[in-house]
C-alpha cells in the first residue's frame, strides 16, 4: 500500500542506479521523489539524431551497450522487468578471442562462459535499459521524477534537499532520506563528506577508452559471430566488441592516454591497426569502414575508481555504484557494477523498513 502523507525518499540521479532504486523503493510502498540534472534522455535522444556518435555525448549513453550478468538479471527479476528487458538483449555465450597476428577473423577462438547450454551474459543497450526503467517509473503513482533539476545541497539538521532548475530557480523538499545516485562526481557524496568524517579516494588509471563502431555488413548481417563478447587482448591494451540489436557492434579500445597521443594521423592509425588488429584491418578495414572518423571524432574517456567510507550518514547515502564505490569495468570477467546496486538496495531496504517502523525519524542503515 503506497504512503501518501509521508515525506518522500529523495533520490538524486535517474541513471541506471537511481531509476532502479526508485522502482525498488516505490514497490515497497515508499513515496519517492527522483531528481535528474539532465533533460529527459527520451526527449534528448529524439532531438539528437546524429546517429550513434551524437548519442555518446551523454554519459548515460556512454559505452552504448553493457554486459548484463546474473546479478543484473536478478535485480530486474525483483522488479518484474526481466522479461521486458530481455526482449532487447543479445545472449553472449562466451568470449571470442582474436589472437594477435591473425588476419582471418574466422580463426578466432570461442571460450564459453559456462558448460551449461543457455548460460550466458547479455549485451543490452544502456539507453534502452534506462528508458525501460524510466517508463516503469511513469506508471507508478507513488514515484515522481523531475528532469533538469540538480541537487545543490542538503540541510542535515532539517532533512531538507535543495535543488536548482535549469533557469536557476531554486526549490526545497523535506526528505525522509536522501540517496545519491548521481554518478562518479557525486554532489551528494560531497555533501555527505561535510557532515561525516569520510575517507575518500579517487584514482585514475593510465588507461582510458575510446568507442568505435563495427556496422552490419552491406547485406544487413552481423559482421562477426553475434553471440559472443569479442576480445582482442594485446599486452598493454585491448579492443572489445559487443553486439547490438541493430546488428552492429560497439567496439571499445582500452589503451593508455600516452599511447593514444602518439596516433596523430589517419596513416598512423591504420598502421597501428594493421600491426595489432590485422583481422579488423583486413580487406581495406571491412569490419570498421568508419574507423578514421570514429577514432578522431570520439572522445577518449578516463577510467577511475572511487571509494568512500562511510557512505551513509543518518538520512543520507550515496550509491554503491558510481556515486560511492565505483570500480573499473572488468571486461574479461563481466560483472554488473550496476548490480552492485542490487546489494546496496538491500541495505536501503533496511533503511526504509526502519522508516516505516519509526516514521518520524530520519533513516539510517
Ligand atoms: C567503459 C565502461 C564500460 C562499462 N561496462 C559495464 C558493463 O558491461 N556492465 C555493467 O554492469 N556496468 C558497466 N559499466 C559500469 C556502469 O556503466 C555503471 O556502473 C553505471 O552506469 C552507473 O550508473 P549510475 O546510475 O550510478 O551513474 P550514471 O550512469 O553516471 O548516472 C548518474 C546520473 O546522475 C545525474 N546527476 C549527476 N549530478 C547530478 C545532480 N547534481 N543532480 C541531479 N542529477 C545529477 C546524471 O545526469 C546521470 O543521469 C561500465 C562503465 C564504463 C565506464
Amino acid at each position: 500500500m503506497a504512503e501518501t502523507n509521508q515525506e518522500p525518499v529523495v533520490i538524486i540521479g535517474a541513471g541506471l542506479v537511481g531509476s532502479m532504486a526508485a522502482i525498488l523503493m516505490g514497490r515497497r510502498g515508499c513515496r519517492v521523489q527522483l531528481y535528474e540534472g539532465r533533460q529527459d534522455p527520451r526527449r534528448s535522444s529524439q532531438q539528437d539524431v546524429n546517429g550513434l556518435h551524437g548519442m555518446l555525448c551523454n554519459t548515460t549513453k556512454r559505452s552504448i551497450n553493457l554486459a548484463l550478468s546474473h546479478r543484473g538479471l536478478c535485480a530486474l527479476r525483483k522488479i518484474g522487468m526481466e522479461g521486458k528487458v530481455m526482449e532487447q538483449a543479445i545472449a553472449m555465450e562466451g568470449r571470442m578471442i582474436h589472437p594477435p597476428g591473425e588476419a582471418d577473423k574466422n580463426k578466432s577462438v570461442l571460450q564459453p562462459y559456462d558448460h551449461r547450454p543457455g548460460h550466458a551474459i547479455f549485451s543490452i543497450s544502456r539507453e534502452d535499459l534506462n528508458f525501460a526503467l524510466l517508463e516503469e517509473i511513469e506508471g507508478m503513482p507513488n514515484v515522481s521524477v523531475e528532469f533538469e533539476k540538480k541537487f545543490e545541497s542538503f540541510d542535515s539538521s532539517a532533512n531538507v534537499v535543495n535543488v536548482t532548475g535549469k533557469e536557476g530557480d531554486r526549490s526545497s523538499v523535506k526528505a525522509r532520506c536522501v540517496i545519491g545516485a548521481d554518478g562518479a562526481f557525486s554532489k551528494v557524496r560531497e555533501a555527505l563528506a561535510r557532515v561525516e568524517r569520510m575517507n575518500f579516494s579517487r584514482e585514475y588509471i593510465t588507461t582510458g577508452y575510446k568507442e568505435l563502431t563495427i556496422p552490419p555488413t552491406p547485406a544487413g548481417d552481423f559482421a562477426m559471430h553475434a553471440r559472443a563478447l569479442h576480445i582482442w587482448p594485446r599486452e598493454e591494451f585491448m579492443l572489445i566488441a559487443l553486439p547490438n540489436a541493430d546488428k552492429s557492434f560497439t567496439a571499445t579500445l582500452f589503451i593508455s592516454f600516452e599511447e593514444i597521443e602518439k596516433i596523430k594521423t589517419p596513416e598512423q592509425l591504420k598502421s597501428f591497426f594493421q600491426e595489432w588488429f590485422p583481422d579488423v584491418a583486413a580487406d581495406n578495414f571491412a569490419l570498421m569502414p568508419t574507423l578514421v572518423e570514429d577514432f578522431f571524432g570520439n572522445p577518449m574517456s578516463p577510467l577511475l575508481s572511487i571509494t568512500c567510507d562511510p557512505w551513509h550518514h543518518k538520512g543520507m547515502s550515496c550509491s554503491r555504484s558510481e556515486g560511492g564505490t565505483s570500480s573499473l569495468p572488468s571486461l574479461t570477467c563481466p560483472r554488473s557494477s550496476f548490480l552492485l546496486a542490487g546489494g546496496w538496495c538491500k541495505l536501503l531496504f533496511k533503511t526504509t523498513r526502519r522508516c516505516r517502523a519509526r516514521p518520524t525519524q530520519s533513516c539510517s542503515s
